[in-house]
């Protein structure tokens, strides 16, 4: 993409409403626009990240054979009804009226949705275990909507249902979630630590939230020190493993890592001191086992094979999308902008032509353009007149992971400077070695 042809309002001034850095920094970077209370529009730059988030999520889940979908945003409120959580929900929920005086409403969750789909097409044990997910908007008439997409109104998120024979199935299932999320949050330049969770109006036993430290999380969260040198990195697992899953679990949740709503000082205490931790959370994720509870209220059952009607055993796990791009913000910037894990970057790397219109620059710039656009990436090429220090300023606020510096006086010697947005370290190179690095960081070698 060329700049001078983009759609980029970057803001100059620092938006007074946003109290944290990375409302701050998604409004001054063109990324979302706000459009009400908890309600954005996602403009060009926020998009690509926020599909990028998308995919990592979807590519992840198909790995660990859930199978994507998409439900709809208004659902009846008879649905609800059957479950009892339809007047349970409270003011959160918002309610409509069609033109047949019908109630609906905007789902903030899915789960009697896809029990009702589950009941109307399955019967047998043979068909399970089954575990259904999307991505789709949501909505929650949240009390106080804030920091940006953080705790949006309207916020996209990833749900997955597991239906399964039994607690044993299922509890596999919730496995090979919590691995499924490891995988997926690390890949965003993320880590998630699994704590000890509250299981709230959804309801169940068994349930971890998954937590960015930051400080300007919403949760107090306390753990043992010793989890954060966890990772879980590229080995490879098999999903359908109930032990290989299992042992990934037990590796990641056996030591002490709790929201306050679970914590209790006297398990915390058994912790040697050095390493016991009370930090802030940014909850990107969580995941439940919640046995019969709606298959039992909506009438979700299957045929045991021995002659007997039984109801599923479900879960639900959750990803919050639209919060993640807040929440990798906040784990990644520093003063002068964003600073994208290559994960998800919006633009693989950025061109920053300090000579616009002269021959020679702008061939360099082109040609560069062409071969990093034909190993299947795209850069950003500035090619706006504008002063050197302003192209800067911009490629460090929109935090792209590389920065390739083409101008007359490099030139001269057949040198370009390739730039880490991270370390701030550069280095000058021919045209050709750049190119070949760009490759080598993104795979593409
Ligand atoms: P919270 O405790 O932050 O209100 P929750 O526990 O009610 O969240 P879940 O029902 O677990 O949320 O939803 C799954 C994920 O969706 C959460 O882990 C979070 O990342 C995201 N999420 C929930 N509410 C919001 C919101 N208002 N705005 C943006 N993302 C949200
Ligand atoms: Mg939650």
């Amino acid at each position: 993409m060329r700049l001078s042809r983009y759609f980029l309002p970057v803001l100059k001034e620092t938006p007074s409403e946003a109290q944290i850095v990375s409302h701050r920094l998604m409004l001054r970077a063109g990324m979302i626009k706000q459009s009400s209370a908890g309600i954005y529009s996602w403009l060009p730059l926020g998009y690509k990240v926020l599909k990028n988030i998308e995919t990592i999520v979807h590519e992840e889940q198909i790995r660990a054979g859930h199978i994507p979908m998409l439900m709809p945003t208004l659902q009846p409120a008879d649905l609800w009804r059957e479950s009892g959580r339809y007047d349970d929900y409270g003011e959160e929920m918002l309610r409509i009226t069609d033109r047949h005086k019908r109630d609906m409403l905007y789902g903030p969750t899915n789960e009697e949705m896809i029990t009702d789909i589950f009941r109307a097409h399955v019967g047998s044990y043979k068909d399970l275990p089954l575990t259904l997910y999307h991505i789709q908007w949501k909505f929650r008439d949240e009390i106080r909507p804030r920091f940006g997409v953080m705790r949006g109104r309207e916020f996209l998120m990833k749900d997955g249902y597991n239906f399964d024979i039994d607690k044993d199935a299922a509890l596999h299932a919730y496995n090979r979630h919590l691995v499924s999320y490891l995988r997926t949050y690390e890949r965003m330049g993320l880590q998630a630590i699994p704590m000890r969770a509250d299981s709230g109006p959804i309801g169940g036993d068994d349930t971890h939230e998954f937590l960015v430290l930051a400080d300007t999380g919403e949760s107090e969260v306390f753990y043992d020190s010793e989890i954060t040198d966890l990772k879980f990195g590229d080995r490879a697992i098999d999903y359908d493993s109930v032990e290989e899953c299992r042992a990934v679990l037990d590796e990641f949740t056996s030591r002490y890592a709790r929201t306050d709503e679970t914590h209790d000082e006297a398990e915390f205490a058994k912790v040697p001191e050095a390493r016991r931790r009370t930090a802030r959370g940014i909850e990107v994720g969580q995941i439940f086992y919640f046995g019969t509870k709606y298959s039992e209220a909506m009438g979700a059952v299957v045929d045991n094979g021995k002659g007997g009607k039984v109801p599923v055993h479900m879960g639900s796990h959750g990803i919050g999308v639209s919060r993640l791009l807040g929440a990798i913000i906040e784990a990644s910037h520093d003063d002068k902008g964003i600073i994208w894990p290559e994960g998800v970057t919006p633009f693989h790397c950025g061109i920053v032509n300090l000579r616009q219109g002269d021959t020679a620059t702008d061939a360099a710039c082109a040609a560069l353009y062409a071969r990093i656009t034909e190993l299947g990436l795209e850069p950003l090429y500035d090619d706006r007149e504008e002063r050197a220090g302003g192209k800067f300023a911009t490629m460090d606020l929109i935090g792209l992971p590389w920065r390739i510096t083409v101008g007359p006086r490099g030139l001269a010697n057949g040198l370009v400077e390739l730039t880490s947005r991270r370390t701030g370290d550069s280095e000058e190179m021919t045209p050709e070695a750049a190119v070949s690095r760009i490759a080598e960081i993104y795979g593409k070698l």
